[in-house]
């Protein structure tokens, strides 16, 4: 760690300024996502802040392990802006720090290749992260995910999900509506995925109409790159850390399971479960009760009864504190446990929380499916106005 220097000193007495309403009530650790596997969470932080303690701040893996949500920024009655507190510091060990840890790593690494192309792409991504000497906690799971994103260069699968978007315009009737999509960095690097997320919009009735070239969002776990894509117009987003990063970025966004949710009822549309029970999760990333109420809508439509525990638990961090998966958390091993015990499966509206979830599963050796929204719910509508299901008003 280097000899702190006079800005880096004077950045520091900033942020104490800002910080100096705190009295330690600990609101912003225990509403933290993450908070429980925190060392000390953000109260921690911003004691060492206030304390002047600049080295033990910059050396604490928890700056890197936050996900940037801002529930402790919410939860602080003092309106401490603790999220952006840990932004700035963030920024501050990146330019002065040396910390070893995956998540900063995987931020700095994402940032340089944002830095000269448009997306992630997780297979150099994951080399990167190995050559540094940063092995996945899941082998089994980064090899399944390696080998679908090596799969998307062959002839017979490059272009699925375009084909997927082709069909569906071919098929839908003149009633089907048209909303812009945004598909983030990791839906395309699933092409069946992607594919089958177009399929299922489809059958309700919706095409999704995808920006071309559109790149990351900007997601904070991602660096400093700031969100190149900037529409006009509201866009429909199948990723909670794109929904948050893009409306930070002044962009309107809206998650496209819940227009899919209220097509359907407008539409009297018949949905499908993939199981007669779930266990929801939303992720830190989303409007928490928002998202959980949109799975909860989508679970009556389809006559599907949602299993609930202590709220909280349904938003615990998956795993992947900053971008990179590190192991269940306690938070993850407990919705996984209350799940098995239920018999049911998990169902989530983020595709890297599935993918988290799916590893913890695995890791804690517990048969519990974890779907992502369109692989649990599907409907069929032939937009035509004419069937029984779909009344014309
Ligand atoms: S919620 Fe605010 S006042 Fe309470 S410990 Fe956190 S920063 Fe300090
Ligand atoms: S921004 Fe979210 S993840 Fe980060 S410390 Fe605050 S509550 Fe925790």
């Amino acid at each position: 760690m280097p000899a702190c220097a006079d800005t880096l000193v004077a950045e520091f007495e900033q942020l104490a300024e800002e910080c100096r309403m705190c009295y330690q009530c600990g609101q912003c650790t225990s509403s933290c996502p993450n908070g429980r596997d925190l060392s000390g969470g953000p109260r921690r932080l911003v004691r060492l802040v206030l304390a002047g303690e600049i080295e033990a701040v910059l050396a604490s893996d928890d700056l890197w392990r936050c996900t940037g949500c801002g529930a402790c920024t919410d939860a602080c009655r003092m309106d401490i802006d603790v999220a952006g507190v840990l932004t700035r510091l963030r920024s501050l060990e990146r330019a002065n720090g040396a910390l070893r840890c995956p998540e900063r790593s995987a931020a700095q690494v994402a940032a340089r290749r944002l830095d000269r192309h448009p997306r992630i792409d997780n297979l150099v991504f994951g080399a990167t992260m190995a050559a540094r000497g940063h092995v996945p906690r899941d082998l089994a799971g980064a090899a399944e995910a390696g080998f679908k994103a090596a799969t998307q260069v062959l002839p017979r699968r490059r272009g699925a999900a375009a084909a997927a978007a082709r069909r569906a315009a071919d098929t839908a009737g003149p009633e089907a509506v048209t909303l812009p999509f945004y598909a983030g960095c990791s839906l395309p690097q699933d092409g069946a995925l992607h594919a089958l997320v177009h399929e299922v919009a489809a059958g309700f009735g919706v095409l999704l109409d995808e920006a071309p070239g559109a790149g990351c969002c900007g997601h904070p776990s991602r660096g400093t790159v700031p969100s190149y894509f900037r529409p006009a117009e509201l866009v429909f987003t199948a990723c909670p850390a794109c929904d948050a990063s893009l409306e930070k970025a002044g962009v309107a966004t809206t998650p496209v399971w819940d227009a899919l949710t209220g097509r359907a009822r407008r539409r009297g549309l018949a949905v499908r479960a993939a199981a007669p029970a779930f266990v929801p999760y939303v992720g830190c990333l989303v409007e928490r009760d928002a998202a959980l109420a949109s799975l909860a809508a989508a679970a009556e439509l389809a006559g599907a009864q949602i299993r609930l525990d202590f709220p909280t638990l349904h938003s615990a961090c998956c795993g992947a504190l900053g971008g990179m998966y590190r192991g269940a958390t306690r938070g993850s091993a407990r919705l996984l446990r209350f799940a098995a015990g239920q018999g049911a499966p998990v169902v989530t509206p983020c595709v890297l929380c599935r993918d988290n979830l799916r590893s913890a599963a695995r890791q804690l050796k517990l048969r519990v499916p974890v779907y992502f929204w369109p692989e649990f719910f599907t409907a069929h509508c032939d937009a035509s106005g004419g069937c029984d299901r779909c009344p014309t008003t």
